[in-house]
C-alpha cells in the first residue's frame, strides 16, 4: 500500500534516541532494542535514573499546574518527547480547558506519536510542531500561528537542555525564545546536574556518548545562568523532586536534574 507515514519510515532503529530511551525509563512501548541496550546500561551504573524520569515528569505537572492556575494560558513545550500521559496539555487543559498548548520536538518518533498530543479540549487548542530547538527562529514563527506572543506564555524545556551543549547554541536558544515572549511570561526548565552524583553521572555521559549521544552535566551556577533577566519563583533552582513537593511519594534518593521556573518582569 502507498500513502504509509513517512515519519515512520525515517525511525533510525540503528542507534539510541534520547526520546526512545527516557520512554523506557518510565516503562513506555515506544523503544528499540538500540535503547532498551543503552537505558540498561545507564541503570547498571545508576539505579535511581527512572526514578529520576518519574521526578522529571512530576515536576513537570507541578509547575504547569502552578503556572495555570496563576493564569497562564498558553504553553510552548519544546522538547515534548513520546506522549506519556498525562501529558502537559491535559494538565493545563484540566486546570484551564481554554489552554492553548504547542509541542515541539525534532525526533520523528514523536511526530509518529504526536496524534495522542492532539486530543485536547474542545475549549482549548493543541498543535505539534517537528523543529529543532536550535533553530529558535522557525520555533517562535510556527507557534506564533497558534499562540499570541502578546501575551504570557509558559515556556518549557524539560529535560531538554542537557541534550544541547553551549557550543551548541544552548544559550541562545533560550535567551531568543525568552527574549520573544511577553512580559509575565515563564520559564520551566529541568536539566542533568553532576553536583550530586558525579561519578554515575561521569559513566552516564559517557555510555550516552558511546551512543553516540551528547548529554552535558551542569553546575547549579550554570543551570541558574539560564534564568538571567528573569525572577526565578520559589524555590529557586533545587533538584526536581524539591520543587514545591506536594504529592507523597514513596520514592527516595539523589535527584540528578535541576529544576526552576522564572519569570520574564
Ligand atoms: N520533556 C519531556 C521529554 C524529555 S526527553 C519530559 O521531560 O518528560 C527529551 C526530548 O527532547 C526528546 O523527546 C528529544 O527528542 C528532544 N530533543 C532533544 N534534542 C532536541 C532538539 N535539538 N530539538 C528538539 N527536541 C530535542
Amino acid at each position: 500500500m502507498t500513502g504509509t507515514r513517512p515519519a515512520v519510515q525515517r525511525i533510525d532503529t540503528t542507534r539510541p534516541h534520547p526520546a526512545r530511551v527516557y520512554d523506557w525509563f518510565l516503562g513506555g512501548k515506544d523503544n528499540y532494542p538500540v535503547d532498551e541496550e543503552l537505558g540498561r546500561r545507564i541503570e547498571a551504573i545508576d539505579q535511581g535514573a527512572a526514578r529520576a524520569a518519574r521526578a522529571n515528569r512530576a515536576f513537570m505537572h507541578r509547575a504547569t499546574r502552578a503556572l495555570a492556575a496563576d493564569g497562564v494560558r498558553q504553553f510552548l513545550d519544546i522538547g515534548t518527547g513520546i506522549p506519556t500521559e498525562p501529558n502537559l496539555h491535559r494538565i493545563a487543559q484540566s486546570a484551564a480547558p481554554d489552554a492553548r498548548v504547542v509541542y515541539v520536538d525534532n525526533d520523528p518518533i514523536v511526530l509518529a506519536h504526536a496524534g495522542a498530543l492532539l486530543r485536547g479540549t474542545p475549549e482549548g487548542v493543541t498543535e505539534y510542531v517537528q523543529a529543532d530547538a536550535r533553530d529558535p527562529d522557525t520555533i517562535l514563527e510556527r507557534a506564533g500561528a497558534v499562540l499570541d506572543l502578546g501575551r504570557p506564555v509558559a515556556l518549557s524545556l524539560i529535560a531538554l537542555l542537557h541534550f544541547v551543549a553551549d557550543d551548541d547554541g544552548a544559550h541562545t536558544l533560550v535567551s531568543t525564545l525568552v527574549d520573544a515572549l511577553a512580559p509575565g511570561s515563564c520559564l520551566v526548565l529541568s536539566t542533568l546536574t553532576a553536583d550530586f552524583e558525579p561519578e554515575h553521572v561521569r559513566e552516564g555521559v559517557a555510555a550516552y556518548a558511546a551512543g553516540g549521544v551528547t548529554l552535558v552535566a551542569r553546575t547549579r551556577t550554570e543551570v541558574t545562568a539560564f534564568f538571567d533577566g528573569l525572577d526565578l519563583l520559589d524555590p529557586g533552582v533545587v533538584p526536581v523532586d524539591g520543587w514545591r513537593p506536594g504529592e507523597a511519594t514513596a520514592e527516595r534518593g539523589p535527584v540528578s536534574l535541576y529544576g526552576g521556573v522564572g519569570r520574564k518582569p
